[in-house]
């Protein structure tokens, strides 16, 4: 009885810290959200069984899943010795259904012939995501590359001229045709892409696996490898690759982990 009414108890606890001292990350913690968190210089950060990358001031990011389980666990090993588990509850998100009509069927189901450039394009996006640079940018408040309608949601099931089609893995922005984007954080450009479903693409660096990638422009004005400052242009809104209209699609990730800008903007 007492072990159930502990785990009764473990459960109805949104954080559950078992430790004194602060949790190095502060929530509240959202599906597809990430997290800057701050450990003393020369810890260890454990996450999901993988050593977390540290500044030199014991700066880190991490990066919960669109579908992230309830509670993120994180492990510090402190340089002075021990540990503390840190349980951190994360909070689910609602998502809906998007239906799109009127698309090309060639960017439904595509042409046999378009197979080859279509997985080109995907492992070119694969290697930039997989970078793991040194850069700070990470620590920097998010801006907007650009403001309008939310045309459409992270995380959306998508139906595509009547067809299921892979959840939405990004925040689309419709400011109109012409707008001019600007880096929300600063890095470094590891991509420039013509692709095919996501048109003229382009995926900045942020640091310690953080990136952004932005697609559909009518023009990129940045160039593999150029170092950016937050709100540097970028590039310029438009309708390239699979759109049925002018828009920004904007992407984080955590790696391989794609996650909602609209929780790093703080309006999910
Ligand atoms: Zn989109």
């Amino acid at each position: 009885m007492k072990y159930i009414l502990a785990v009764l108890l473990y459960l109805s606890l949104p954080i559950m810290v078992f430790s004194a001292e602060p949790s190095p990350i502060k929530g509240p913690l959202k599906q597809g959200g990430y997290y800057v968190g701050h450990v003393e210089r020369g810890d260890k950060v454990t996450f999901q069984g993988e050593t977390i990358k540290l500044s030199d001031d014991g700066t880190f990011v991490i990066g919960l899943g669109w579908k992230y389980k309830k509670q993120a666990n994180i492990r510090v090993d402190h340089k002075a010795g021990g540990y503390t588990m840190y349980h951190l509850a994360v909070i689910s998100h609602d998502y809906q259904t998007q239906e799109i009509t009127g698309l090309p069927p060639k960017y439904v189901s595509p042409p046999q012939d378009v197979q080859e450039r279509i997985t080109r394009d995907a492992m070119a996006v694969r290697k930039a995501r997989a970078i793991d640079s040194d850069l700070q940018n990470f620590r920097e408040k998010i801006i907007w590359p650009v403001k309008g309608r939310i045309s459409g949601r992270f995380g959306s099931h998508r139906i595509l001229n009547g067809e299921p089609r892979s959840p939405h893995t990004g925040l689309d922005i419709a400011p109109g045709a012409g707008a001019i984007i600007v880096a929300p954080l600063g890095g470094r450009v590891t991509l420039v892409s013509d692709q095919y479903f996501t048109g003229n693409t382009l995926i900045i660096d942020h640091g310690h696996g953080l990136s952004s990638v932005y697609a559909h422009m009518q023009k990129t004005l940045v160039k593999e490898g150029q170092v950016l400052k937050q709100g540097d242009q970028i590039g310029i809104v438009g309708m390239t690759g699979r759109a049925t209209g002018p828009h920004l699609h904007w992407g984080i990730n955590w790696y391989c982990e794609r996650l909602n800008a609209g929780i790093a903007l703080d309006i999910e």
